[in-house]
């Protein structure tokens, strides 16, 4: 079968490797769509922590082609979508913060590839009407959907996202599934605050047209805003979040600040003004939840470009440019 090597920076081979073959208890699943993270593009730049060679691709849908001893034989050909790591349910992770950082995870072998090979657990079966290019968004979904539950009191808040990538996106939907009153989003690429408006984002900011501080003053008479969602990864931005956030209000990180920054905010206004900042890395509890969550959200804009597995560092070059939404390689 064919797969996608990456031997840093952004040099990227298509080779030849052995075919897999599902050990007990696992299935082989042959991909029919990996999404390109910003993870992805952060790693291609030294910004994420990874060491080369390796094969990339952990946003990924398919269909179970084989299955190991043990599993049953009436999982082949179940539309599935994959979880990067499994879980025992058992470990002080586990049990004291979440089950996607299970100290005992078996991970399925990565995406940018023909076939991949995921413990049973992982392979979570899609409902019948969604999409498998859609259901690779699972996994930065279920990362949303993971942090904006870890807010309180969502119920008839106003909330801002900064940043309409897919994240901001994903979050914005959420919190308006989650009852959020009114949501803002803040980005300065025109098509992608036209595609928030699927999410049903309530009013649209363009930070180049005016001050995102100025702006939310009016809109909230100086009160300050519920939830601020920075979904971009700059540092500058969670001080942002922080300096628009009313007293007691919640500022969640979802973006990928880069590693080793710091955070330059006003820590006595932070302190007297009770701000919670909250850390959202990945996918909490909530993996199995999120495609049926997707189903609630209006998707058809997201993937604005599908590659073949031999571009799979073009897809990432085109991701890094910010072009469009969504980009997915199609192996
Ligand atoms: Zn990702
Ligand atoms: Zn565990």
């Amino acid at each position: 079968m064919k797969q996608v090597t990456w031997h840093g920076k952004n040099v990227f081979t298509l080779d030849d490797v052995p075919d897999l073959n599902p050990q007990e208890g696992w299935v082989k699943i042959k991909i029919d769509t990996v999404g390109i993270c910003g993870t992805d593009v952060h790693i291609t730049q030294g910004l994420f922590p990874a060491t080369p060679p390796q094969v990339l691709g952990h946003e990924g849908s398919g269909i179970i082609s084989e299955v190991g001893i043990g599993v049953d034989k009436k999982r082949i050909g179940e539309r599935v979508t994959i979880n990067t790591t499994s879980n025992c349910g058992n470990c002080k992770n586990c049990i004291d913060w979440t089950i996607s950082r299970c100290e005992n995870a078996e991970r399925s072998t990565p995406f940018f590839s023909e076939f991949s090979l995921a413990p049973d657990q992982n392979a979570i079966k899609i409902p019948d009407d969604l999409d498998l290019e859609i259901a690779c968004m699972t996994e930065p979904a279920s990362c949303c959907l993971s942090g904006v539950k870890m807010l309180s009191n969502l119920e008839n808040s106003r909330a801002l996202v900064i940043g309409g990538g897919i994240m901001g996106q994903f979050c914005a939907g959420f919190l308006k599934t989650h009852g959020a009153k009114e949501v803002i989003m803040s980005e300065p690429i025109k098509s992608r605050r036209e595609i928030s408006k699927d999410m049903n984002v309530d009013i649209l900011h363009d930070p180049k047209e005016s001050n995102l501080e100025e702006f939310i003053d009016d809109l909230t008479d100086s009160k300050g805003i519920d939830i601020a969602i920075e979904a971009v990864g700059k540092p500058e931005l969670v001080d942002k979040c922080i300096k628009i956030s009313k007293p007691g209000g919640q500022v969640l990180m979802i973006g990928v600040n880069p590693s080793k920054s710091n955070l330059k905010t006003d820590l006595y206004e932070m302190h007297y003004r009770e701000i919670t900042l909250k850390g959202a890395f990945g996918r909490g509890n909530v993996f199995h939840q999120t495609p049926k969550a997707l189903q609630k959200l209006k998707l058809t804009n997201m993937i604005s470009k599908r590659y073949p597995l031999n571009q799979v560092e073009k897809a990432i070059h085109d991701s890094s440019l910010g072009k469009g939404i969504k980009l997915v390689v199609k192996p």
